[in-house]
């Protein structure tokens, strides 16, 4: 088979001809346009990695369901070693690209969809797995990028779907056809959905009884009619449209958010995997969320890395590299990254085979792993702020720097260590600026918090699967009690 590179990716997604309102403009030539761009070469690199000499190895894998090699972000997880090296991917891509690459979110979505498909079949005689198989062989064959859709609005939290004042704040069946369903509603949060090209569509919380109509799981080509994306704005986008790329901090790549309408859109029959199986959808969303919070382990470690480096550089160029409190803020941030590592690590070589036979992570540890991804990056930005100095909020612009007249003063005044000039030191506080409040804030800080699910998410994961009574049941033997 041959699995796309970079450059076909791209070509392949502009032909998808899809529309977005971008700065409240209709934009049609998404992949040219400049807010965009970045984000589409940041997907790109998901695809090169299967074809470097150093990375090919890595970034693809065995598929038995098709018979071949497939990209990994495609892949069905076959055993402990594929959760590694899911991990060990994601975190040279973020290293690659310096932000979210945006292709884990389909990934770890199939590999939900796989088993709790297969376990709706036995418990309701339904047929949604062999559907899937089928819809999924595809998407592997044709190396697709798929966005998978989980966040709904959610409108009121103290209320259920069914109390909403207005039901579509959770997406929802809203007519049957003999071919197919008719869905409404919206999802937030779409990572790199204008660069998918289909999306796979969960529930977003574990229904009940009576809520069935919210209990629907899907997968559409983006540009089917009906589905509407805005695109989110990020703190500083707007750079990306200036002339000169040093301002920007990240040169070359970016995310993307985008809030996602279903106006009816109509659904065919066999891309339907849940149609009312209210009590499957609680541990699709578990799943999904426990293979996303593995990949925080990855790509944010990925990410991770280039700002200790941004850190050390501007040490370096400032002259205080040998500083021995300066040392030791890069030894807590590389303390920091590591840990989150380990965790992603841990939680996937503990991972266990399901019924349907992927592989799926260690759910306590996944929740372990994600908890400490929503601190340690803001420790890491403090950190990377506490080094770079006040400069990094007070920085003049490029164009000052290129100003006949202020430029040389620009140059003389922002003179760093030797061996630096002005230019070399702006630039690398712009990339630490681009990730500590910048545009690519959104996925390491913003997404670490909430992204996969808020912490208290990963709390009460943590809390059900502690086994207080066994750790009871310890400390009370040492105690000399016996057995209850
Ligand atoms: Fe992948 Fe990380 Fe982006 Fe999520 S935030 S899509 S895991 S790179
Ligand atoms: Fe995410």
């Amino acid at each position: 088979m041959s699995l796309m590179t970079g450059a076909e990716y791209m070509a392949s997604v502009e032909v998808l001809g899809l529309e977005a309102n971008v700065l409240g403009q209709r934009v049609d030539d998404l992949a040219g346009h400049p807010l965009l761009r970045p984000s589409l070469r940041a997907v790109a690199t998901t695809y090169d990695g299967a074809h470097g000499d150093e990375t090919r190895d890595l970034f693809r894998a065995y598929s038995p369901l098709i018979s071949d090699e497939v990209n990994r972000f495609t892949h069905l997880h076959r055993s402990t070693d594929d959760l590694l090296n899911k991990v060990l991917m994601q975190r040279h891509c973020g290293n690659v690209t310096g932000c979210c690459f945006q292709r884990c979110v389909g990934m770890d979505a199939a590999n939900a969809v796989y088993s709790v498909t297969y376990e709706c079949d036995q418990a309701h005689r339904t047929g949604y797995h062999a559907r899937f198989r089928d819809y999924w062989a595809w998407v592997q064959r044709q190396d697709l990028v798929v966005d998978g859709a989980m966040t709904d609005p959610k409108g009121d939290r103290g209320k259920r779907p069914g109390e909403q004042a207005d039901p579509d704040l959770y997406l929802r069946l809203v007519d049957r056809r003999p071919d197919g369903l008719v869905v409404r509603g919206a999802k937030f949060h779409q990572t790199g959905m204008l660069n998918s090209h289909e999306l796979l569509v969960m529930p977003t919380l574990s229904l009940r009884p009576g809520e069935e109509a919210w209990a629907t799981c899907f997968a559409l080509p983006s540009n089917t009619p009906g589905l509407r994306y805005i695109l989110g704005r990020q703190a500083s986008d707007t750079r990306k449209m200036e002339p000169g790329a040093l301002d920007v901090g990240n040169r070359t790549y970016g995310g993307q958010e985008v809030l996602v309408v279903f106006d009816d859109v109509f659904v065919p029959q066999e891309r339907v995997f849940l149609d009312g199986e209210v009590d499957q959808s609680g541990a699709l969303v578990e799943r999904f969320a426990a293979y996303h919070r593995q990949s925080y382990g990855g790509c944010k470690v990925g990410v991770g890395d280039v700002l200790i480096g941004a850190a050390a550089l501007i040490a370096r160029m400032n002259g205080v590299a040998r500083a021995s409190h300066v040392r030791d803020k890069l030894v807590e941030m590389v303390h920091l990254n590591e840990t989150m590592f380990a965790c992603g690590v841990a939680c996937s070589v503990r991972g266990q085979p399901t019924a349907a036979g992927n592989y799926l992570v260690d759910m306590l540890l996944a929740n372990v792993t994600k908890l400490n991804v929503t601190r340690f990056p803001y420790e890491m930005a403090r950190l990377a702020t506490d080094i770079a100095g006040g400069l990094l909020g007070t920085l003049p612009p490029l164009s000052a720097l290129d100003d006949p007249e202020l430029g040389p003063y620009v140059h003389k005044y922002l003179a760093a260590a030797e061996g630096w000039d002005a230019a070399d030191r702006m630039a690398v506080l712009r990339l630490i600026e681009n990730l500590v409040l910048g545009a690519g804030a959104v996925a390491y800080l913003v997404e670490s918090m909430h992204g996969a699910g808020s912490p208290m998410a990963q709390r009460i994961m943590i809390g059900r699967q502690a086994e207080f009574e066994a750790k009871v049941a310890l400390a009370r033997r040492l105690l000399g009690e016996a057995e209850p």
